[in-house]
């Protein structure tokens, strides 16, 4: 297939080449079919493998048992229904003690939809939007279709945020930054030092430019910590800070398609944003997210699906995985291991893993080279099967070197 004048150039591109998730993701399929499922060992996406809880189930019926059939699947107000807007924004508040309103909130179909649309929000042609390696592949696409330009950090050696050249890299032309803690695919949980760090250079260098540079916070692992971790809430450190939310993987909804954006209403620009925000969301067609899902997790905020579970892969994948020789950071969040590859080219390795029936995703899609990514959001009983593949993995370097 190529492009002709028919449609448009930027489009066909995305629609005729996958990601390369996507791509390992569809081998797996092929793979399976012809070598049997439990042979294969796909670490490729993040789709949650832990079911959502018995409540979504009970909670569902009861919505569907005893509401109006014409209100429930009627169409709600565009930003989303007042009533489910009203208790997401007094969850904020009394959870994270960070004052919030329903006013303040706008239902999407998701974290991607969350970015997409706070992205058109704020963007102007040729405006600049900062984030950290390694990042979610998509922010590119994201931030390039609201006629945005990605500038990327690479990370300090433990994945932490590298702001000195975070501050060196903002100038007048800057416009947001994109922050994802817990990180897909590091596993990285930025503390509350680091993120009152980040703040004090966004105000600084907001006031050297005279401008706003809005904080932007992707947060679908926000409940997926193990430890003790916390994960600090952003609009309680900067104020010109956007929240892009998503039920995702805390309930394992990713097919329902439903998250929120919160504005912080310690913006100063708070209702001109939000006004921009539901704009963006009406030229993307976006507008009122699923309803039946709307209620639904406004009767289910605060509850997730079971993540002891990844926290036990976690533990198991990266105690086997070091023992091998694999390096690796311990991630703190998320439910992905970001590994060093044994050979300089990611993709190389990952070629090479596939001889075991190891499908894992190369870093550079990622922004950062020399890693792959392992999605451990599988059966614990497929981690433990797949050990001796890493560990024969591991020897064929061995020997190799
Ligand atoms: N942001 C990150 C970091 C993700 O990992 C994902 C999905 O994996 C998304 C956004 C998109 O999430 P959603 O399925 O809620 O659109």
């Amino acid at each position: 297939m190529e492009y002709n004048k028919n449609f448009n150039e930027v489009s066909f591109k995305l629609g005729s080449t996958r990601s390369v998730i996507r791509e390992i993701f569809e081998y797996a399929k092929i793979r399976s079919e012809k070598i049997g499922k439990e042979n294969v060992f796909d670490f490729s996406i993040g789709n949650p493998s832990v079911p959502a809880p018995e409540n979504v189930k009970k909670k569902l019926i009861d919505i569907i048992s005893n509401t109006d059939p014409v209100v429930l699947h009627g169409y709600s107000s565009a930003q989303g229904d007042l009533q489910v807007r009203q208790k997401i924004a007094s969850y904020i508040t009394s959870t994270y003690n960070a004052e919030m309103t329903a006013d303040n909130i706008y239902m999407t179909c998701g974290a991607a939809a969350s970015l997409t649309i706070s992205l058109r929000a704020l963007l102007n042609s040729g405006e600049e939007v900062i984030t950290f390696a390694p990042y979610f592949t998509e922010y590119k696409v994201f931030v390039e279709a609201s006629g945005g330009v990605l500038k990327i950090i690479p990370p300090n050696d433990d994945f932490s945020l590298d702001l000195k050249k975070f501050a060196e890299t903002i100038n007048e032309n800057t416009k947001a930054v994109i922050i994802n803690s817990p990180n897909n695919p590091s596993g990285a949980v930025y503390s509350a030092k680091t993120i009152e760090e980040l703040s004090n250079i966004l105000r600084e260098k907001s006031e050297l430019y005279d401008r706003h540079i809005f904080l932007i916070t992707d947060e679908p692992y926000r409940e997926l910590v193990y430890g003790n971790e916390e994960v600090p809430y952003i609009t309680n450190y900067y104020d010109d800070s956007i929240v892009c939310y998503s039920f995702s993987k805390s309930l394992s909804l990713p097919g329902e398609r439903i998250g929120y954006i919160a504005v912080s209403p310690k913006m100063k620009l708070n209702k001109e944003v939000y006004a921009s925000i539901c704009g963006a969301g009406r030229a993307l067609g976006y507008v009122c997210a699923p309803v039946l899902f709307q209620r639904l997790i406004a009767g289910c905020l605060g509850e997730t699906s079971d993540i002891s579970i990844y926290a036990k892969n976690r533990d198991i994948l990266y105690n086997a995985l070091k023992n091998y020789g694999y390096e690796c950071v311990k991630p703190s969040g998320a439910f992905y291991l970001f590994v060093k590859a044994l050979e300089d080219d990611a993709k190389k390795f990952c070629e090479t893993a596939k001889k075991y029936e190891l499908l894992l995703v190369p870093g550079d899609d990622f922004g950062c080279h020399g890693y792959v990514r392992i999605a451990y959001c599988v059966s614990t009983e497929m981690i433990e099967r797949s050990l001796p593949s890493f560990k024969k993995l591991a020897e064929e370097y061995r020997t190799k070197a």
